[in-house]
């Protein structure tokens, strides 16, 4: 009897990380209806950052003309090791947090079921439920951006490891004697292969005396340069911006190649910021370095596939563990 017209039917996914907090208002049926943006400012500490979550919420509902009480459930991605059971951030080191019980926090602020993942968890499920066809049962996600994150499929079902680490394949390491890692590491993956690791490469060939045309673009330091920068210039035939766009792929290939012979999955998917801009540049040089670093039987299935929902992955799959959490 009950008509759709008073039904609390959306829900809300959130994706933060240690500069931005991003949240999407989603009907039931997972379609976008509107997102709102804001700064994380991590240096107030986690009480200010919990409360700034819960106004992203409360503005990405404002934004699309309704009310709180429209909303069922909130998912959140949060970088660091997550307890999605107990509700609890055990750690995340780019936030300086500990022990932080993340989902009763925003349960109390919000008066909404919360469900909490790690960020790179949530973007495989949003990337699961939107873009892969014929539901795979093990699958490999690697989100490229500032910096890079992995999440395993395993059985169907995220593997989180013994303690909630598992994944972390931006700390694999590629060359030992490689530049160093954000981690403390050298040479890791995403020491070598994220847009942080391609932006430094450039400025230090620049210093170095080559020539760009991305400095024509964006004047001598380079201020805000983005991949679709990149691509910008590597459509112009810029040959810096190529090769380093280039060498990027061939590590990311390196490492997806590891990572198969590893985890023998059905599906690799690339994703993240990165890869949505450069896709047409990397993926077919990421497919090329992965399969000739991986074991012959491991390779003939496996498909090799880039995500076209960019940074909104992560807000997707959190709108879906929302979704579950009242189900
Ligand atoms: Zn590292």
């Amino acid at each position: 009897m009950a008509g759709p017209s008073n039904k609390n039917d959306y829900v809300v996914g959130v994706d933060f990380g240690a500069t931005k907090i991003y949240a999407g208002l989603f009907t039931s049926n997972l379609n976008l209806v509107g997102a709102a943006k804001m700064t994380t400012k991590p240096l107030r500490g986690a009480t200010a950052v919990l409360d700034r979550i819960a106004r992203c919420v409360k503005d990405v509902v404002d934004e699309c003309d309704l009310t709180m009480d429209k909303v069922r459930a909130v998912g959140v991605g949060a970088p660091g090791a997550l307890d999605p059971e107990s509700g609890r951030l055990i750690v995340a080191p780019n936030l300086g947090w500990e022990n932080v019980p993340l989902q009763k926090e925003l349960e109390k602020r919000l008066d909404l079921p919360v469900a909490i993942e790690n960020d790179a968890n949530a973007a495989l499920v949003g990337v699961y439920e939107e873009e892969l066809e014929g539901k795979p049962r093990h699958v490999l996600g690697v989100f490229i951006g500032t910096g890079i994150g992995g999440a395993l499929m395993v059985n169907g079902d995220l593997y989180s490891g013994y303690s909630h680490f598992a994944g972390e394949v931006g700390h694999m390491v590629i060359d030992i004697d490689g530049p160093k890692c954000g981690c403390g590491n050298v040479g890791c993956f995403e020491a070598l292969a994220s847009r942080t690791a391609i932006f430094r490469e450039i400025k230090a060939a620049l210093a170095q005396g080559q020539k760009t045309i991305l400095t024509d673009m964006l004047g001598d330091k380079l201020e805000g340069l983005r991949s679709g920068d990149l691509r910008k210039a590597i459509q112009k035939d810029d040959k810096l911006a190529a090769k380093v766009v280039e060498d990027a792929a061939d590590y990311t290939g390196i490492a997806v190649g590891s990572l198969i012979n590893l985890l023998n999955p059905e599906v690799v998917v690339l994703g993240g910021g990165l890869i949505e801009a450069l896709s047409d540049v990397m993926m077919p040089r990421i497919t090329k370095s992965a399969l000739s670093h991986a074991l012959p039987g491991t390779t003939d299935s496996v498909q090799i596939k880039d995500s076209l929902l960019g940074d909104k992955a992560g807000i997707f799959g959190a709108a879906v563990l929302a979704r579950r959490r009242t189900k």
